[in-house]
């Protein structure tokens, strides 16, 4: 019945009208499990689309929302606070990069890069500087699905409806080498490094950059593409010398995904600002969080009308999504899962090298909880190769939640994962490529 009602009323995301399946009923969700209205129970391995951290209706945060919807559930963030959204301000503000001094709130991915976007426009604006318009992003780019969002992200099928209306940005070769020791550019094996630094510098030294948006080390749409810190500090060294905003968008990178809490902790160069979302509410709530260092700050202070940041969204800073994250937030910080967080690490590891031999991966990539294994196949690498469809066909029978992202699978799971559940995930994709020709 709710199949028929969905099928007949729904507009489901990133999903074909004429879908070739109906979508799954998932009446419960309990830890690592989805369970499906006919008592299937499916490994949820990406986290819902890279936003749960503890495992689905987690007690402490649902205690923790009920909790606050008793008492305060939501008020008009202009003129007022509340006691959830400062403390989460002041504990984010412990563990971000130590720059960071302010926090802006939103509602999501998008909404986090919009803000910082025009945060970064806005300053330079501010600072009566109105030759710095131009923005720099990576190739591959990914940030959102909102227009400023659309527009610093690759231009590709997802946005090619939209192509006339996007603003100019100026993108850099996918720097693409993710060994830690990486030369930056120096080998000859390293040309794409350096393409990426040479043009860094060029633009640069046009003095018309206003910004630089990248998603630090893991580009995920793109493919979980990495890149190593290496690099990372080569271009923010570049960014910063020449007076650009670095805008860091750890939209899918917070909160320990890639082994350390933030991405950018792997840098010496801190951003000027980061986006946030996903995780930040254990992913229970809606929420985005952009935050920024006190240049930045600086720059809107000012009683003059015409200096203030005039954006804001109704459910700005909703006590019950701050109310989640601090309870995510209290989970993350425990010794027990900093700990799990580096065992899903190593069972990677050991899986990358488990794997190392097959003819149909092109690469693996590991980075903290990210595991991807581009696979080769006769068409192009890219979001719309198709056997993404049939290993997500493949796994789902088997119970276990994997989206390929084209020929990319990825496994993404929530910290509270057992090696055993691991191990299940690690054999199902095994056995899929032992059915794929080499
Ligand atoms: N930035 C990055 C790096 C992302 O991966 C995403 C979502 N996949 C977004 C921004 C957009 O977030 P949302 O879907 O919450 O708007």
């Amino acid at each position: 019945m709710i199949k028929e009602k969905d099928q007949a009323y729904i507009w489901h995301p990133f999903t074909p009208l004429v879908a070739d399946e109906a979508a799954l009923v998932i009446k419960k969700a309990q830890g690592l499990y989805l369970y499906t209205e006919d008592d299937r129970a499916i490994i949820d391995a990406i986290s819902s689309w890279w936003v749960n951290l503890h495992g689905h209706s987690h007690p402490a945060i649902a205690e923790a929302i009920y909790q606050q919807a008793k008492n305060l559930e939501h008020v008009i963030f202009a003129g007022f606070t509340h006691e959830p959204a400062v403390t989460l301000a002041e504990k984010l503000l412990k563990i971000l990069p130590s720059n960071q001094t302010k926090v802006f709130f939103s509602d999501d991915g998008s909404t986090a890069c919009e803000v910082a976007i025009k945060m970064a426009l806005q300053y330079w604006h501010n600072k009566g500087r109105n030759n710095k318009k131009k923005i720099i992003a990576l190739e591959g780019s990914y940030h959102g699905d909102t227009f400023g969002a659309m527009s610093v992200g690759e231009r590709n099928g997802f946005s090619a409806p939209f192509a006339d209306k996007l603003f100019e940005v100026e993108f850099l070769p996918f720097p693409d080498c993710h060994e830690v020791n990486c030369c930056v550019g120096i080998q000859k094996h390293c040309s794409g490094v350096k393409f990426a630094i040479e043009k860094m510098e060029e633009m640069a030294k046009s003095g018309e950059v206003a910004a630089f948006i990248y998603e630090p080390l893991v580009q995920g749409v793109a493919g979980m593409r990495m890149y190593s810190a290496k690099i990372l500090d080569k271009l923010l060294q570049i960014a910063q010398e020449n007076n650009i905003i670095c805008i860091a968008d750890e939209v899918m990178t917070g909160f320990g995904r890639t082994g350390k809490l933030f991405a950018s902790h792997y840098c010496e160069f801190q951003p000027d600002i980061i986006c946030l979302s996903k995780g930040l509410t254990g992913g229970t709530m809606a929420l985005g969080l952009t935050t920024c260092n006190e240049k930045i700050v600086q720059a809107f202070l000012s009683a003059e009308s015409n200096k203030t940041f005039y954006h804001g969204h109704s459910f700005t800073a909703n006590p019950l999504a701050c109310a989640a994250a601090l309870a995510s937030l209290d989970l993350l910080l425990q010794r027990s899962c900093i700990d799990a967080i580096s065992q899903i690490e190593q069972l990677h590891l050991k899986f990358e090298k488990q794997i190392s031999t097959y003819k149909n991966i092109k690469e693996v990539r590991v980075l903290g909880t990210i595991l991807a294994i581009e696979l080769r196949n006769n068409e192009q690498t890219g979001y719309f190769n198709s056997i993404a469809k049939k290993a997500y066909r493949f796994f789902i029978e088997r119970n276990i939640l994997l989206r390929p992202l084209g020929n990319v699978i990825y496994i993404f799971p929530p910290y509270i994962i057992k090696e055993a559940e691991l191990q299940k995930v690690y054999e199902v994709i095994l056995e899929f490529l032992e059915t794929e020709p080499t």
